[in-house]
């Protein structure tokens, strides 16, 4: 429980410090990009310090986008979605990524769940970071499984299974906190969204892991029979 709270604390804190920081850098950020592709090309000579410095400011603008995740959102609108047709959009989107570093993606979508209550683009970053982090973790290729399945009378439960390198049990409890990574050019911020996303739903997220032999990565989310019943606007952030 103490393990808990001091996440939670650290989360609350990395939250208000993300939506100033956020904010404050996005502007400037859109100006620089936006000379250096003005001046990408003008001199041929050093065009490709051009290209280390667009892909450079990709990768800042790529992590202001996660952290204005966790700014207190404007409008968060739920509405219903089928798992299947999230999970379908999110695979379309990894597939190339999946095919460039071999592996191989199935799907096995139980065909009696109910639709969710859920904000669907930010739910569908959660599985984007998710099934990323699988990809990842198979620098050699293997595969990656997607199942949805019911969970009870209550809920129904994703689970995205990798044949990647695993993750030491001791480490476990590290997953979803600010910054840990064990990545050469990690951010350590994908699963502190996804779980601060996955809780925003009234849901839970799981790892099981062994060590060289792969990851399942669980996220169950409630089904609702009223939306205003279980959430409502107010809970959120
Ligand atoms: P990042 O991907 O930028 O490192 P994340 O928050 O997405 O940050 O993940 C944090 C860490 O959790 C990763 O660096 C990795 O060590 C571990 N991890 C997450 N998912 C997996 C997985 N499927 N297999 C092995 N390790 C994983
Ligand atoms: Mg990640």
């Amino acid at each position: 429980a103490e393990e808990l709270l001091r996440k939670s604390d650290k989360l609350a804190v990395v939250g208000q410090l993300a939506a100033g920081v956020a904010h404050e850098i996005r502007n400037p950020l859109t100006s620089i990009k936006g000379f250096a592709q003005l001046l990408k090309g003008r001199f041929a000579e050093i065009d490709h310090y051009f290209d280390i410095m667009l892909s450079e400011l990709d990768r800042i603008e790529f992590i202001m986008n996660e952290f204005l995740v966790l700014a207190k959102p404007q409008a968060v609108t739920y509405g219903r979605a089928e798992l299947r047709d999230l999970l379908g959009d999110i695979t379309a989107l990894i597939e190339t990524q999946a095919i460039i570093n071999n592996v191989q993606i199935f799907t096995e979508f139980a065909d009696d769940l109910p639709p969710i209550t859920c904000e669907v683009n930010r739910l569908k970053q959660v599985f984007v970071n998710i099934l990323k982090n699988a990809i990842e973790a198979m620098p050699d290729g293997g595969d990656l499984m997607i199942l949805t399945e019911r969970e009870g009378e209550d809920a129904v439960r994703v689970r995205v299974l990798d044949t990647g390198c695993g993750i030491h049990p001791d480490r476990i409890p590290k997953l979803g906190e600010p910054f840990y990574t064990t990545k050469e050019r990690g951010t350590g911020l994908g699963l502190m969204v996804s779980s601060k996303i996955v809780k925003d739903h009234k849901g839970d997220i799981r790892f099981h892991s062994r060590m060289g032999q792969g990851t399942s990565v669980e996220v169950v989310l409630p089904i609702s029979h009223d939306s205003r019943n279980v959430l409502s606007v107010g809970d959120v952030g």
